[in-house]
């Protein structure tokens, strides 16, 4: 047997059925027409949002990633909860602006640009964070045929990272960003060129469970805004601090607790330097706002024996749910939270079960070795922390199986 990630405190069974949002989960696969699919909770996604803004210091902004789930109904919703959407394509800027989110309070960044995304970008009047000398050339060269003075901010490639994160996104050689000792001399470029420079995006990586790792990043960042406005000589209307709050997907992971992260955050902004006095501040956050409130549903389509081992196939896979699988961005495979939603809270059999999807590799394994109440064919199998990098970040063509469905509730 394999140990498991914790399945997320939100949910409980009644009649030994999961209940999402306080749906049973066969009933929400019946509402959404088959299997497999993803199910949102609104209610999560407000309560996370809600705790985090219960945490932070108040001048805060909350800003969303949107390429953790760009659902278009989900980024309806999101667009009236948070204050700002970071979009990282040009498909992306146009869901985020379809969803209502004022132009205002959109950053696009990502490294290749495409002149046609810098040009939407700047006539919609959204931010670019910049991610090159080059691509600042393009940006204003742009501008001046459009006739408007672009939004740019630049992204730092920072000299730290964040200690123990999952996804590592500065210190050392990045392709994010302009690094940090280049980083003055391109805004004063830009400003010269008579673009509104909007201030520094400073992202330093994903995925920490460690509060005091991001209490020590959240401090640096700053420090490094401080250092560089100072350079430039003029005051950085934003400062955005990035992200990196992350999930206990694992075996032995724990909640990540955001409230020391406020309090620290509270007194360096306090404390901080004059240049800074009048900036405003913003995290954005993509897989901690709303990976929780994602559940994945496939149904068990054959149970089998192998050489003495149990196998539990379902209808959906690493087509739909690539991370669950092993294969995003993970060095070990270990097994998200995975139940029976049909039989949820039943004592696990003896024996353990490897849960498979129905694509051929064997990389497509959802559960390996799980402790599992007795499946049976018919059964529902949930997979938990569903909510972000699942469909838009999963090989949907991959073998030519329909799309997964995808229902929000709450
Ligand atoms: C992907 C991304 C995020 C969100 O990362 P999460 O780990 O989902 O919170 C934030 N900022 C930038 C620039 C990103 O590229």
């Amino acid at each position: 047997m394999k140990p498991m990630g914790p399945i997320p405190p939100h949910f409980s069974g009644e009649d030994d059925m999961l209940l999402i949002g306080g749906c049973g989960a066969a009933s929400l696969a019946d509402e959404a027409g088959d299997t497999p699919l993803f199910v949102y909770d609104m209610g999560i996604v407000e309560a996370q949002v809600r705790s985090l803004r219960q945490a932070m210091p108040d001048a805060l902004a909350i800003h969303y990633a949107m390429k953790a789930n760009p659902h278009p109904p989900l980024l309806a919703r999101m667009a009236g909860l948070v204050d700002g959407f970071d979009v990282a394509s040009g498909g992306e800027l146009a869901l985020a602006l379809e969803a209502g989110m004022d132009p205002a309070h959109i950053s696009f960044a990502g490294p290749g640009k495409r002149d046609d995304e810098l040009t939407a970008t700047i006539h919609a009047g959204a931010t670019l964070n910049l991610e090159s000398e080059g691509e600042a050339r393009r940006a204003l060269v742009i501008g001046r045929r459009l006739g408007i003075a672009p939004k740019l901010a630049i992204r730092v490639n920072p000299d730290f990272d964040l200690k123990g994160s999952g996804m590592r996104m500065g210190g050392g050689a990045k392709p994010f960003g302009v690094d940090a000792d280049r980083a003055a001399a391109l805004a004063r470029m830009v400003i010269e060129a008579g673009a509104e420079w909007r201030g520094w995006h400073i992202f330093a990586g994903s995925q920490a469970l460690d509060p005091h790792a991001i209490i020590e990043m959240q401090a640096a960042t700053i420090a490094l805004a401080a250092r560089l406005s100072e350079e430039v000589g003029a005051a950085p209307p934003l400062v955005n601090l990035g992200g990196g709050f992350g999930l206990a997907y694992f075996p032995g992971d724990r909640r990540l607790d955001i409230r020391p992260i406020g309090t620290a955050l509270a007194s360096v902004l306090e404390s901080r330097a004059d240049i800074l006095r009048g900036s405003s501040f913003a995290i954005e956050l993509g897989r901690w706002l709303v990976g929780e409130a994602g559940v994945y549903l496939t149904r068990v389509i054959d149970v089998k024996q192998s050489m003495g081992e149990t196998f539990v196939v379902v209808d959906g896979g690493l087509h739909h749910q690539l991370a669950a699988s092993g294969n995003f961005g993970t060095v070990v495979r270990r097994n998200y939270p995975i139940a029976v939603a049909n039989r949820f809270g039943i004592e696990p059999a003896q024996e353990a079960v490897t849960v498979v999807g129905c694509l051929c590799t064997p990389i497509d394994r959802l559960g390996d070795k799980v402790a599992l109440p007795p499946v049976a064919e018919g059964d529902l199998i949930a997979i938990f922390l569903a909510g972000a990098y699942g469909a838009s970040a999963s090989p949907n063509a991959f073998l030519g199986h329909p799309l997964p469905r995808q229902l929000l509730i709450g």
